[in-house]
C-alpha cells in the first residue's frame, strides 16, 4: 500500500476509519456499521490525540491521508498452541478426527520435542504473528512429563527475546486426570508459579472430576494464578465440564481470572441446562474463547462419507447478552488438531464473522480480538485505540466490512511504537530442517 509515513516527529493519520468499540475516545455518532472518522495524532511512538472528522476543518499539518481506511488497534490472541505448531509435515493427522490428533501429537512429541525443535517452531509461529499485526499472544504449553521440563525453559527465553514486540503468555496444558498424580501437579504448579505463567487442563468428564478441579482451584488459590481451561470439545451432550468449572470458581469464591476455551457440546444441549450453564459461567465471572477454525475442522468429523452438519462453535451470542466476556483466537496451526493456520487474527475474525455470524450487525464483536482477550490477559488499555497509549495500529486496505474481510488484507500496514513495522512472514523453507 502506498502510505508514507514520517520517519520521525509526530504526524497525523487523518481520515482514519476507527470502530468505536475498538476505541475509548467519545467520536460522536457512529455509522450503521459502528464507524467513525477520526484523525489520529501519533507523536514518540503514542496515539497523542484522537479528533473526530468533522465537515469543513482544515486538514491538520503532517497528515497522512488514509482515505477512510479501516485501522485496528494491533491484536490480542489469547488461545493458541505455538509448541504443537508446524508439526504437520512430519506428522499429521490420519483421519481428521479429534482423537486422531491426540494420538499424532503424543507420538510426535514423544520422539522430537526437544528444546531445539520446540524452540525454532514457536519462533516461527512468534514470527509470523508478528507480521501479521499480533501483539499479544497465550499460548498452551503440553506439560505431560517430561515435556514440561523442556517446553516452559524455551517459553521464557523465547518470552524474553521478543519483549517489546510480542507479550507472551504461557498456561499449563495436561489432561485432568494428570492432577491425580499429587506430586507431579503440586511441581508444575510451582513451575508455572516461578516462570509467571496461567495453570491450566483439559476437563473430561472422567470420575471425580470434581475433586480434581479442587485441587486445581486451590493449587492455584495457593500460588496465586489465573486459570485456563480447555472444556468440553466435543459434541457428546454429556460433556459438561464448563457448568462444572463455573460451580467450582463459585464455591472456592476464586478472585483470579479464569477463561476456558471451545465449550462446544453447549450448543448441542437442551435449553434448560445451558441456561442454567450459562447463569452460572456469568456468576462466576468466567471468560470464553471460542476457536472457529479449529472447532470448524475437528467436530462433526465423519468418516462415513456424509458431511458434517454442525458449526462446532459454542453459544456465543448467548454469552455476550449476558455479560460474559468472549473472545475468539486462533488455537492450532498446521498441526494434527488444525492443518491449517497461520497466526493471523484478522482471518480468525473473518471465519468467526461467517461461522458465528459477527455481522448485521456487526455491533461490539471486533472486541473479541482485541480488547477482551486483552482484558482477560490482564493486558490493560492493549486492545484498543486511545490517547496516551502505544500507536500500535494495524492499517488495512478495506474501508468497510464487507472490503475488509473480502480479502486477505496481506498488504496490511503495521504500526508498531508509531513506526511502521518492516516484519515479514517468515518462509517456510525455515523449518526444513528440523520437519525433514
Ligand atoms: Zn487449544
Amino acid at each position: 500500500m502506498t502510505i508514507e509515513l514520517p520517519s520521525s516527529g509526530w504526524y497525523v493519520l487523518a481520515n482514519a476509519r476507527l470502530h468505536a468499540s475498538l476505541t475509548s475516545a467519545n467520536l460522536g455518532p457512529a455509522d450503521a456499521d459502528g464507524f467513525v472518522l477520526a484523525d489520529l495524532a501519533i507523536a514518540e511512538g503514542a496515539v497523542s490525540g484522537i479528533a473526530p472528522k468533522t465537515e469543513g476543518r482544515p486538514v491538520p499539518p503532517r497528515s497522512v491521508d488514509l482515505a477512510g481506511r479501516i485501522v485496528m488497534p494491533c491484536f490480542v490472541d489469547c488461545h493458541t498452541h505455538l509448541d504443537k505448531g508446524h508439526i504437520w509435515p512430519r506428522r499429521g493427522n490420519p483421519d481428521g478426527s479429534f482423537p486422531g490428533a491426540l494420538e499424532a501429537v503424543g507420538a510426535d512429541r514423544a520422539a522430537n520435542w526437544s528444546a531445539a525443535d520446540v524452540e525454532a517452531r514457536m519462533e516461527f509461529g512468534l514470527k509470523s504473528a508478528f507480521a501479521h499485526g499480533t501483539k499479544a499472544i497465550r499460548t498452551h504449553l503440553d506439560s505431560i512429563h517430561p515435556q514440561e521440563t523442556i517446553s516452559w525453559p524455551v517459553f521464557q527465553a523465547l518470552r524474553e527475546r521478543w519483549a517489546g514486540r510480542i507479550e507472551l503468555q504461557a498456561s499449563s496444558l495436561i489432561g485432568i486426570d494428570g492432577v491425580r498424580d499429587g506430586a507431579f501437579f503440586d511441581a508444575l504448579a510451582d513451575r508455572v508459579a516461578e516462570a509467571g505463567g496461567i495453570l491450566g487442563a483439559v476437563t473430561y468428564m472422567v470420575p471425580n472430576l470434581g475433586d480434581l478441579l479442587d485441587t486445581v482451584f486451590r493449587a492455584a488459590i495457593e500460588r496465586g494464578l489465573d486459570l485456563d481451561f480447555h472444556a468440553d470439545e466435543t459434541d457428546d451432550v454429556n460433556a459438561a465440564s464448563l457448568k462444572r468449572i463455573a460451580e467450582k470458581a463459585i464455591e472456592h469464591r476464586f478472585e483470579g481470572r479464569i477463561l476456558v476455551g471451545h465449550c462446544c457440546s453447549l450448543a448441542r444441549q437442551p435449553g434448560d441446562d445451558v441456561l442454567d450453564t450459562l447463569d452460572k459461567v456469568a456468576q462466576a465471572g468466567l471468560a470464553v474463547v471460542s476457536l472457529p477454525m479449529c472447532n470448524m475442522y475437528l467436530q462433526d468429523r465423519r468418516h462415513d462419507g456424509t458431511t458434517p452438519r454442525w458449526r462446532g462453535v459454542t453459544l456465543l451470542h448467548e454469552m455476550k447478552a449476558r455479560g460474559i466476556p468472549v473472545a475468539v483466537a486462533s488455537d492450532n496451526t498446521r498441526d494434527p488438531f488444525y492443518a491449517y493456520g497461520d497466526l493471523d487474527m484478522l482471518e480468525v475474525y473473518r471465519m468467526a464473522t461467517r461461522t458465528i455470524h459477527f455481522d448485521h450487525p456487526v455491533a461490539d464483536w471486533p472486541k473479541t480480538v482485541a480488547a477482551t482477550p486483552a482484558d482477560v490477559m490482564r493486558l490493560d488499555g492493549t486492545g484498543r485505540i486511545a490517547v496516551g497509549a502505544p500507536a500500535d495500529l494495524v492499517i488495512f486496505r478495506g474501508r468497510s466490512w464487507t472490503e475488509l474481510l473480502s480479502r486477505p488484507e496481506s498488504d496490511r500496514i503495521v504500526l508498531r511504537d508509531g513506526a511502521r513495522s518492516d516484519a515479514t512472514l517468515p518462509d517456510y523453507a525455515e523449518l526444513d530442517p528440523i520437519l525433514r
